[in-house]
């Protein structure tokens, strides 16, 4: 295992971080797009701080808040070309993950007149503008990631792009963002934040920076998910765990990728509109089962990270907050099957799966 390590965004933190490096933005430009889902941004609280700081700084602002989760590459490039007719000289993301992948394809759509696809072929022409990220959930982790997700009907899929320009400039984690997450969202984006930490962890491509990043992620997120299944919300403090255990988690996927949970999760999510995280998290207890007897100590670390009884014990946290929805047909996971095994992160693991047993998997999962 090696040491490499790459992250170049300034994280600030902290109750009232937004206003109070207000300075942050002027940096980055004067004049900004600001992109968001439809309603969290104003909800959580977020949008409003940010807009009180860019007042504050004399920055000229619009804001597009047409992002879908799940967000579609046609919405970015929409936005990309709106951002370029502006004159924007830089992009803010509010929101999950879905507005805050948006804000990194609309950055390079704005600099570049490419055609929508080309945005899945970096290096581009011309360096996308600069990103700052307010997170709004506690699970991408996208505030600290390169990655950008993005939906692409035509494909029946979602498909990522990679440049060392989608880490954010700056990403500002407060937690008081989080605290209108309902149960479901707040479940469902912990969970993925918990399967990027073991996902990572058990990545062909792990580091030693990137498993102690993980474990430790897996220490503040697996309690507060643990006493979840027994109902009710997570306290202030609880919610700071879940944040920054999301972004720790995010950092260590920064190196080293998501492997097949992800590729699996992603067709839940297209078809059957399933929020990533839970649909993510469906396929992590196949995933360290597949590596029993492969990564034995490994699974054992993360066991003692996450203070759980046994790799089973883990399991069934997960599964116990994330029940799988409606019946998957033997059609249905053969036409899943297809498109995930295209995925890039399917075989990035200590054991690569067998692409012959996706859509076993598939059935055994969500066929019940
Ligand atoms: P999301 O898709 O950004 O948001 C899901 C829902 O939660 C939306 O309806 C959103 O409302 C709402 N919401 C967000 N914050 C809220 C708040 N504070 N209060 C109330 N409602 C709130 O969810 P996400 O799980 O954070 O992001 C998922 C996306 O990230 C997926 O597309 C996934 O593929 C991607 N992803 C990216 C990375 C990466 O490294 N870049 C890693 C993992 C996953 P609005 O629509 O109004 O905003
Ligand atoms: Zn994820």
């Amino acid at each position: 295992m090696n040491i490499a390590h790459f992250m170049p965004t300034r994280i600030l933190g902290g109750e009232d971080c937004v206003r109070q490096n207000a300075s942050e933005f002027a940096a980055l430009g004067k004049r900004c797009l600001i992109v968001t889902g439809r309603s969290s941004a104003l909800k959580s609280g977020a949008l409003q701080d940010v807009m009180d700081a860019l007042i504050g700084q004399g920055i000229e602002y619009e804001i597009f808040d047409r992002v879908e989760p799940n967000p579609l590459l046609s919405t970015c490039y929409e936005a990309g070309r709106l951002a370029a007719e502006l004159g924007a000289e830089f992009v803010i993301g509010i929101g999950g993950g879905s507005p805050l992948d948006a804000a990194k394809a609309i950055a390079a759509f704005a600099t570049n007149e490419m055609e929508p696809m080309e945005l899945f072929s970096p290096p581009f022409k011309k360096v996308p503008l600069p990103v700052a990220a307010v997170g709004t959930t506690a699970g991408t982790g996208s505030e600290v990631t390169p990655y950008s997700v993005l939906t692409v009907p035509e494909l029946e899929s979602k498909r990522s792009f990679t440049t060392p320009h989608g880490f954010p400039k700056v990403a500002f984690a407060d937690v008081r963002y989080t605290l209108s997450m309902n149960r479901v969202q707040t479940v469902s984006t912990g969970l993925d934040a918990v399967c990027h930490a073991v996902e990572s962890a058990l990545s062909a491509k792990a580091t030693v920076v990137s498993l102690a990043m993980a474990k430790e992620a897996l220490g503040l997120l697996f309690p507060v998910l643990s006493r979840l299944t027994g109902g009710g919300a997570p306290t202030l403090e609880e919610r700071s765990s879940l944040l920054y255990g999301s972004i720790l988690a995010g950092m260590a996927i920064s190196d080293t990728g998501t492997c097949f949970p992800h590729a699996f999760g992603y067709q839940a999510t297209f078809f059957d509109d399933v929020p990533h995280g839970s649909a993510t998290a469906f396929f992590l207890g196949e995933f360290l089962r597949w590596h029993v007897g492969h990564a034995d100590e490994r699974i054992g670390e993360l066991v003692r990270a996450a203070g759980a009884a046994d790799m089973e014990g883990l399991i069934g946290v997960v599964d116990s907050l994330n029940p799988p929805p409606k019946e998957l047909t033997r059609e249905q996971a053969a036409h899943f099957s297809r498109n995930t095994a295209q995925s890039r992160n399917f075989l990035n693991s200590i054991r690569p799966l067998d692409p012959a047993l996706t859509e076993e998997i598939y059935l055994r999962v969500l066929g019940k």
